[in-house]
């Protein structure tokens, strides 16, 4: 008996940020799993391959994705990937772009007339330039300063905006009139990647030192591929912890 995959995660759409912000399941490879297993088959069933008889020891798929991600071993975890549809600000998705192994296909602005939706964040949500760290923020701005820039932002997106509809309907195209759209409007685009590439990311993107906005896309991510690799990425941050710990 083969159980469908999908039915193991049972939040696929997870809000982000302002809740606009969106991060969707859309598929996985593989679908299927024998009853009662986890995705995790699929990684030791890949590794079991490539071992043959000398996986005969570990008879545990936990503890052979353990072997495998404590020796680097990380093809197994490429044969199972990941379909997202991404809902974020243009800013976050310039960051999310860098991660060149998660393929994406992203609205078009020049073919499509972009919506009116913009991040903007709470004036408790408006932080401070780091002291310490020069790409990074630290505490949030005084209660009075952060509740006039946050109202600021959002006439600058509604004028903008306004503009933007303007230069349209004057028959200036779609491609060249985005230009004037702040980077905190909203963008989305589908996404695949596998999950050796997706643990890679959230590494890099659940620490401290990223951006907020692009860590609540990584945590999504994370909650997303631990209900269907729950051994998988427990054995893989067991050895970050031991990484980071030595
Ligand atoms: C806190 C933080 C700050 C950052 N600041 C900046 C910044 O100021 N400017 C900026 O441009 N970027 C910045 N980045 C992006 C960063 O430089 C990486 O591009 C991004 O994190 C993607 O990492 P990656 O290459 O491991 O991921 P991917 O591109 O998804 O690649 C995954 C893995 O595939 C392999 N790989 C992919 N492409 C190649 C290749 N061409 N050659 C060899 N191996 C490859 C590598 O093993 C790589 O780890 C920042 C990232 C973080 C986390």
């Amino acid at each position: 008996m083969l159980q469908d995959l999908m039915d193991l995660v049972p939040n696929k759409t997870i809000q982000c940020l302002d809740n606009i912000g969106e991060v969707q399941l859309i598929d996985v490879m593989p679908r299927v799993a024998p009853q009662g297993q986890t995705a995790d088959y699929a990684i030791a069933q890949a590794a079991r391959v490539s071992y043959g008889d000398g996986t005969k020891s570990v008879n545990e798929d936990s503890g052979l994705v353990r072997y495998l991600l404590r020796h680097s071993h990380s093809t197994p975890t490429e044969m199972v990937v990941f379909k997202f549809r991404i809902k974020v600000p243009i800013f976050v998705s310039r960051q999310m772009c860098r991660h060149r192994m998660i393929s994406m296909n992203e609205i078009s602005g020049r073919y499509s007339v972009m919506r009116d939706e913009f991040y903007i964040p709470k004036p408790e949500d408006l932080r401070k330039q780091s002291t310490v760290n020069k790409q990074g923020s630290e505490g949030v701005i005084e209660a009075e300063n952060a509740s006039y820039f946050s109202t600021a932002i959002e006439q600058n997106c509604k004028q903008a905006y306004e503009l933007y509809l303007k230069m349209i309907e004057a028959g200036i195209a779609r491609e060249q009139a985005r230009m004037i759209l702040p980077l905190n409007l909203y963008t989305e685009y589908y996404g695949t990647v596998n999950l050796g590439n997706l643990l890679k990311f959230i590494e890099l993107r659940t620490h401290a030192g990223a951006q907020w906005e692009i860590q609540k896309v990584a945590e999504a991510c994370l909650e997303i591929a631990s209900d269907l690799y729950p051994k998988t990425v427990a054995a893989y941050r067991k050895i970050l912890d031991e990484r980071h710990s030595s």
